[in-house]
């Protein structure tokens, strides 16, 4: 299927999530097929569902991939996995979630793949680093930017998040 651009966003909050942050990355880099272009910066955010629960780290990655997107998935929840990821209650504390917020310009619309991600247009968490990475990525749907959708939602009244840094 050639080679696509894609962007993965990375959350957690159990666990050196930092140091589970910098793995990933170099895990999922070392995978043939997949090569990492780009980090955004590292967020601190607060949890979103659930009372209770720690902080999340949150960052975005820009890779090149011959994968196609329901292999990538597979391989992204073996890596989440392998670092002790949990599934209980919805959004509950995780040490590491990997999800695929865009995969070139396609369109799935299915239960266990959406591309680009549902959520995207309304998580400052994720689209505060995906416009670190590529703020000119335009949704295929929509037809805005992420720049676009990060201004509607400061707008709307959500505050920006807090300098991120360097991992
Ligand atoms: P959210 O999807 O709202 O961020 P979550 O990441 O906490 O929630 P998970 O329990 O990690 O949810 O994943 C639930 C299911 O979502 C996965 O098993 C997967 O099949 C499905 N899914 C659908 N689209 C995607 C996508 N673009 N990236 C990752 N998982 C996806
Ligand atoms: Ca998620
Ligand atoms: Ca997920």
């Amino acid at each position: 299927m050639g080679l696509n651009r894609a962007h993965i966003a990375l959350g957690g909050n159990l666990g050196d999530v930092k140091q589970t942050f910098i793995q990933a990355r170099s895990e999922l880099n070392a995978v043939g097929g997949v090569k990492l272009l780009k980090s955004s910066k590292l967020y601190r955010t607060r949890p979103v569902g659930p009372a209770g629960q720690p902080d999340y780290l949150n960052a975005v990655i820009e890779i090149e991939t011959s994968i196609k997107p329901d292999t990538l998935l597979t391989l992204l929840h073996r890596i989440e996995d392998a670092h002790g990821r949990i599934r209980a209650e919805q959004w509950g504390a995780r040490t590491l979630d990997l999800d695929i917020l865009t995969y070139g310009d396609i369109q799935i619309d299915g239960e266990a793949l959406t591309i680009p991600h549902l959520m995207i247009s309304k998580r400052m968490f994720v689209l505060c680093p995906l416009c670190d990475v590529d703020s000119n990525w335009q949704h295929p749907l929509l037809k805005v930017t992420a720049e676009q959708m990060m201004n509607q939602l400061i707008a709307s009244g959500e505050p920006p998040l807090p300098e991120g840094e360097r991992w």
